[in-house]
């Protein structure tokens, strides 16, 4: 509850009492959840380099952010230790890992380094690029470890969510998937993991990783065009042998705004969760799916996006809460703040940011929370082709025929044994999938629009 005072009162605070104030309010509900935060300081200290849209920077906002509305008091803090090499290496090749662990930018032989592992303009090496994967990733499984435990409900890693990075190399500004990572320790002990993604950007790596299981079932929202990073994400990658149907993708045009956008993900997942019934769901929140996002082109504001995350959290699951793509490092840690009070339960002021806030002037000129962010963009989907993604949707949760059941002495692996006609269809659609990628290499950020 917070304390307001007025001329009337007969009682008159003291500057500690004031001092002490909590700068957000307890909100009433039956859910009350434990909730943990998983970061590591060093984690925003990297640079992908001068031009590079992805600033680590806005991690140390967020973090600001947070502390100076006060929401460490209501939240277990834990300071994250390094993933370590054979960590990451249960889902990353060792030839991946290896190379990471010994490039630096004054030995890399770049062609051999594009040639083999993906690097270039998206994915450049920079001054302590591992350290940077093995920390944020790290995070994650710290953040894991505290649901599997049940020391915590809910637990936040702002620092992951890095979707796209594949088994063998990077993408898409990721390095190493700590979603995939994450999910991994998961399966040792829960049936079924929902992966829900509201980033911008297709979840390529995460639905790829899994795209073979109906143990982890994956649900993407992102912007879909054909040639938009990193062009897939269409209905029809559904995912195959045991894993059909257990790969959802919502193809969204440009422009899309708050009320469509939280209806339609509402009317999906709903569908999604009674139907898989998930003992556990991960939620990537990536950032750049807001207004204005330097490489965006939604409509989103902070409240919308956040009501997603409180939507999700409402079926009384544990959560693993992970960050993304953002790149308007204000709105980023504006929208992970807001994120972390609706997790714990708690509503933040309208009004002015707290004075005490380092780094104000990033938030000018209006240094408020909630900025509008919508209208930018033209919104090209209709209600028409809204409510054929809806159907189209509904019909794919349809065949999943109730919660698959789980053989849980199982050793999970991130692919089940496939048939050879699987084995085929994966190499197949892998092999189209590298070559649709080189052809669009150069064009595949034309969709990006800058504000
Ligand atoms: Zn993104």
């Amino acid at each position: 509850m917070s304390l307001a005072f007025t001329d009337t009162e007969t009682f008159t605070p003291d500057t500690k009492t004031k001092d002490n104030t909590p700068l957000y309010s307890q909100l009433t509900s039956s859910n009350v959840s434990h909730v943990s935060y998983h970061y590591n300081p060093e984690v925003s200290n990297y640079h992908y380099g001068p031009h590079h849209p992805m600033k680590p920077f806005r991690l140390l906002l967020t973090d600001h952010l947070v502390s100076a509305y006060k929401l460490h008091e209501v939240m277990d803090l834990y300071q994250t230790t390094p993933a370590s090499k054979e960590q990451m290496m249960k889902f990353h090749s060792p030839e991946y890992i290896e190379f990471l662990q010994k490039v630096s930018p004054d030995t890399v032989n770049r062609a051999t380094a594009s040639r083999e592992f993906n690097i270039g303009d998206d994915c450049p090496i920079f001054d302590g690029l591992y350290q940077y994967g093995s920390m944020y990733s790290g995070s994650s499984l710290d953040a894991t470890s505290k649901l599997i435990s049940g020391i915590s409900d809910i637990s936040i890693n702002w620092s992951g969510g890095l979707h796209h990075a594949k088994k063998y190399g990077p993408s898409g500004f990721c390095y190493i998937n700590d979603i995939v990572l994450s999910i991994l320790e998961l399966l040792k002990y829960y049936p079924r993991v929902l992966y829900i993604d509201i980033d911008l950007h297709h979840g390529d790596g995460v639905q790829e990783a899994f795209y073979t299981t109906d143990r982890v079932m994956t649900c993407s929202f992102h912007k879909y065009n054909g040639t938009f990073f990193p062009a897939t994400g269409n209905f029809n990658e559904v995912g195959i042998g045991r894993g059909k149907n257990f790969a959802v993708n919502v193809p969204l045009r440009d422009g899309i705004e708050d009320e469509n956008y939280v209806k339609l993900f509402k009317s999906i997942m709903e569908p999604i969760i009674s139907s898989f019934q998930p003992s556990v769901i991960v939620q990537q929140c990536g950032a750049d799916s807001l207004g204005c996002d330097r490489l965006g082109c939604f409509n989103l504001n902070i409240k919308a996006h956040g009501a997603c995350v409180k939507y999700i959290q409402s079926f009384g699951l544990p959560m693993l809460v992970l960050g993304g793509g953002g790149y308007t490092p204000r709105n980023v840690s504006r929208l992970w703040c807001h994120e972390t009070a609706v997790l714990n339960n708690v509503e933040l002021p309208n009004g002015k940011l707290p004075d005490t806030l380092p780094y104000k002037s990033f938030f000018g000129p209006d240094f408020s929370m909630h900025p509008n962010l919508g209208d930018r963009i033209e919104n090209r989907n209709t209600k028409k082709y809204l409510e054929s993604v809806r159907i189209r949707i509904l019909e794919q949760v349809r065949f999943l025929n109730g919660a698959p059941s789980v053989r849980m002495d199982e050793a999970p692996t991130t692919y089940a044994k496939l048939t050879e006609d699987e084995e085929a269809e994966l190499k197949e659609l892998n092999e189209e999938y590298e070559r649709e990628k080189k052809k669009i290499k150069d064009e595949a950020r034309n969709g990006e629009q800058y504000c």
